[in-house]
């Protein structure tokens, strides 16, 4: 059986990143991994303006001239860059190019204007509340490395920097199936031994939430030929994701259907709860992961498993953020696998809580809705008590 730390190597050693890419107007850029890396087309700031409304002037000038100077002129946004005239301080407003000739920006509330003339504070600091050109950045300054995801923000800094087009990676295409002769889909009347069908959505969201073009291939009976049916299109898809039938059961079938029709890479790794995972290859393309039946299990080895590898696909670099928070409850276990308990994270003064919620059953998806994170206990630890600092991976930022 493997480590969480082997499976997750021996995860991303396998991946085949995508070789496609497209070229995309940056409007649709959001979500998507970039192909290649993306330079600056232009210096930000793109010319010297002023960071504040006042009035622009030559230092040198003002102390000559005794604090005191006409006024002259005007600099507005849009204006292209004017020439400041000797001895005179021109009207300047947030963002308007700086004059020819002048090295500072007053603030108008520092100023008495009397007529014509502006009388300035003796205090005014040579070089104040200017902006430089390409202070920020510079034209052919690299922004991003290929296989960043853009964000809002990340759009915000490529339209600055003068980028209209992007090059991003193909999305990835997955296959999702559930598995299970006890699965029905809500809605309709559960009978006696029946239940409600839930890893399939929530994997299909998960995935879509990565920019991946996720496709719902329905539920399979636990009967190989329904289950190498609903793979039978496996080899269109970058990725197969099942949930159930992964583990030893008579009935879990969905190993030795794999066998059949792929390559095997492991299908047991030290992590509770999802230890029973499978990963593997069919054909040259498709990477599959039969992930545990278990709506937890799914969930977790999801974010274990899946997410490292898709972001991976993308040519990004996945990452596992942890963060040192005090626990507030006690937890004790058996050691033997690296756990992953679901949890509540809370900053109390600044200082990070995390709290393992009740109801740890892989089976149990009600504390879900308390959860924001994991508190991760290794594979040696006999757990942790109240005060002692945990390892947390957050899910969100909501620590309220
Ligand atoms: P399995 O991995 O098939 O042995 O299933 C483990 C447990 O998870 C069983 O209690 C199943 O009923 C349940 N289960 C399996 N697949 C799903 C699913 N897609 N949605 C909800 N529960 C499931
Ligand atoms: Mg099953």
């Amino acid at each position: 059986m493997l480590t969480l730390e082997e499976a997750r190597a021996a995860i991303l050693s396998e991946i085949s990143p995508a070789a496609a890419s497209e070229t995309v107007p940056l409007a649709q850029a959001h979500g998507r991994f970039t192909a290649q890396e993306l330079r600056a087309r232009v210096d930000n700031p793109a010319f010297d303006n002023t960071a504040m409304d006042g009035y622009a002037l030559c230092a040198a000038d003002l102390v000559a001239a005794g604090f005191v100077l006409p006024l002259h002129g005007e600099s507005r946004c849009g204006d292209p860059p004017s020439r400041l005239a000797p001895g005179t301080a021109m009207r300047i407003f947030t963002g308007a190019p700086l004059p020819e000739g002048a090295d500072t920006v007053v603030i108008q509330e520092d100023v008495k204007r009397d007529g014509d003339k502006v009388v300035f504070p003796r205090s005014v600091q040579p070089g104040s509340h200017l902006r430089r050109r390409g202070e920020d950045f510079r034209q052919g300054d690299v922004l991003y490395p290929a296989g960043r995801r853009l964000g809002a923000f990340d759009l915000a800094l490529l339209s600055v920097a003068g980028v209209a087009q992007v090059a991003v990676c193909a999305r990835a295409r997955a296959l999702v199936v559930a598995t299970g002769d006890e699965l029905v889909a809500p809605g309709t009347p559960l009978r006696p031994g029946q239940i409600y069908e839930s890893n399939r959505l929530a994997t299909l969201v998960l995935l879509r939430e990565l920019g991946v073009e996720a496709v719902d291939g329905g539920t399979a009976r636990d009967d190989p030929a329904a289950l190498r049916d609903l793979l039978k299109t496996s080899m269109d898809f970058d990725f197969v994701i099942t949930s159930g039938g992964a583990s030893v059961g008579d009935h879990d079938l969905v190993k030795q259907v794999f066998a059949e029709i792929g390559q095997i890479k492991f299908w047991k790794v030290k992590v509770k709860p999802g230890k029973p995972i499978a990963f593997g290859r069919v054909g040259v393309r498709t990477h599959f992961f039969a992930l545990p039946g278990n709506p937890v299990s799914s969930l977790v080895t999801f974010k274990l498993f899946v997410e490292p590898a898709l972001i991976a696909w993308h040519h990004g670099v996945p990452r596992m953020p942890q963060l040192a928070a005090m626990a507030t409850n006690d937890f004790r276990r058996h050691p033997g696998r690296t756990e992953f308990l679901r949890a509540r994270l809370a900053s109390e003064n600044g200082k990070l809580t995390a709290t393992a919620l009740r109801g740890q059953g892989s089976h149990m998806l009600g504390p879900i809705r308390e959860t924001n994170g994991f508190i991760r206990v290794e594979a040696d630890s006999t757990g942790f008590r109240r005060g002692e600092t945990v390892m947390a991976i957050p899910l969100s930022t909501d620590f309220s």
